[in-house]
């Protein structure tokens, strides 16, 4: 229990919400540490028959103090950049546990990579191979890579995070890997090491894991040779979350489908997991700063915007607000409680008999929380029955751990928010909140 409400106040670990708003300031992105290192254990433990490299996927959640975290508890790294791999070294990461994906990779980053000497490449199209075989002969290197599949399965996850149908522009099909293993013997400088696959994000169910694997499985049958022994096989991330009250499958479950079917190829595992390690271990917190009623609607503005926290406007996300401080028990899904079923049907307007508008006999309130920016996409919550909030309380945004701040930007020149980590009873600033000043570093005039 990591974010739990203590006297009807929010609390991450042991250290209160409020006070951390007050000394921090506003928004506030909060994580608790031992709910990271907790869910890095739990998949680990879950997966830990096939005994698997966790490259957590540092586009999730890219700060120094989760990656240096996460190293010190074993894992390796899922990178999508030059900039990642940065990340990574700085945060003293195990280049022969990091792992390159990525359908745009640079020369430069390729270049990098070779240099730190990683794991292993994701490639994901012959002309990526042909340009990492050039760099890497010109640098006297072997370049390990492994085929990224786009075994063409539907996730079922949004529009805008599936990436293993073929429409999508991840991957290599079988036909082209097939060509890909029958031809390696024209790169000299590459090494086959693997096959990997990444179906989208958040999956909610099991079964597009087995049938990508079942896929895998049979092209390593049909095509392992001493130059492609296919030691690696990577499963990718994907693992869902609960943002509200969906059904998830628990690590053991995914680990059910996989393990096996791993097993049966002989190869080594790795999982890229993100989100289902960061996004339930942090909050954001804001502040409301007006109320407002037109009428028809009422809207609680606050001091985060898109912004900070990109995902209800970009992908229709759903984030569980609450304040902070509340006389009233909260639905606390992230508890899985019994309640949460109930609280999230009665939450929608027009299916209990509340009032649409104003404050009903509870004293909860329909309102429309909504950031600053000038977009009528920056609306973290539409049409919520939440409590009274006025000027000067505090929100709390949940399960914002992963795609929070690693999405964040300057639009409407807004310098990005300050992030905190808690451990116990302490907590340290682990990114000091951006200032004006370096909104304009290096820009010049002209
Ligand atoms: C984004 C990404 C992941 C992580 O996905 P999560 O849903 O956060 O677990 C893993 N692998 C690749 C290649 C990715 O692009």
């Amino acid at each position: 229990m990591n974010f739990q409400y203590r006297s009807g106040e929010l609390f991450c670990e042991n250290v209160a919400a409020g006070g951390l708003a007050e000394k921090c300031g506003t928004p506030l992105y909060v994580y608790s540490k031992n709910g990271l290192l907790a869910a890095f254990h739990e998949i680990r433990g879950a997966f830990s028959e096939a005994a698997p490299i966790v490259a957590f996927s540092v586009k999730s959640c890219s700060n120094l103090a989760v990656l240096s975290l996460l190293r010190s508890a074993g894992a390796g790294f899922d990178i999508v950049s030059g900039g990642e791999l940065h990340r990574v070294v700085t945060a003293g990461g195990d280049s022969r546990k990091t792992v390159f994906s990525g359908v745009g990779k640079s020369d430069e980053e390729i270049r990098r990579a070779l240099e730190t000497d990683i794991l292993l490449f994701n490639i994901e199209s012959e002309a990526e191979l042909d340009s990492i075989q050039a760099i890497a002969a010109a640098m006297g290197k072997v370049a390990p890579v492994a085929i990224r599949i786009n075994p063409d399965i539907d996730a079922k996850t949004h529009t805008k995070t599936t990436t293993g149908k073929k429409e999508n522009k991840f991957g290599i099909d079988f036909v082209s890997a097939s060509r890909i293993v029958r031809n390696i013997a024209e790169q000299p400088n590459i090494r086959i090491l693997g096959i990997a696959m990444h179906l989208g994000s958040p999956i909610y169910s099991v079964e597009p894991y087995a049938q990508a694997l079942d896929k895998a499985s049979d092209f390593i049958r049909e095509h392992r040779s001493p130059r492609a022994q296919f030691e690696y096989l990577d499963v990718g991330g994907g693992f869902g979350i609960l943002y509200r009250d969906q059904t998830v499958p628990t690590f053991k479950e995914y680990a059910d489908v996989i393990s096996p079917r791993i097993r049966g190829t002989g190869c080594k595992l790795i999982i890229e997991p993100g989100r289902s390690i960061t996004g339930n271990n942090a909050v954001l917190l804001t502040r409301v700063l007006y109320t407002k009623d037109n009428g028809t609607k009422h809207f609680t503005i606050v001091d985060a915007g898109m912004n900070d926290l990109i995902r209800p406007a970009m992908y229709d996300a759903y984030h569980f607000c609450w304040p902070a401080r509340s006389e009233r028990t909260p639905p606390s899904y992230l508890f899985r409680s019994p309640d949460a079923k109930d609280y999230f049907s009665r939450e929608t307007p027009g299916t209990t008999g509340i009032h649409e508008r104003g404050v009903d006999a509870d004293g909860f309130r329909l309102t429309n929380v909504v950031g600053p920016i000038c977009e009528s996409s920056d609306c973290f919550a539409g049409n919520r029955r939440l409590p009274i909030m006025e000027r000067g309380a505090l929100l709390a945004v949940f399960s914002t751990g992963a795609y929070g701040f690693s999405m964040a930007s300057c639009y409407n020149s807004r310098p990005r928010p300050a992030e905190v980590m808690v451990d116990g009873s302490e907590y340290r600033e682990i990114r000091r909140r951006e200032t004006i000043e370096q909104l304009t570093d290096g820009e010049n005039l002209f």
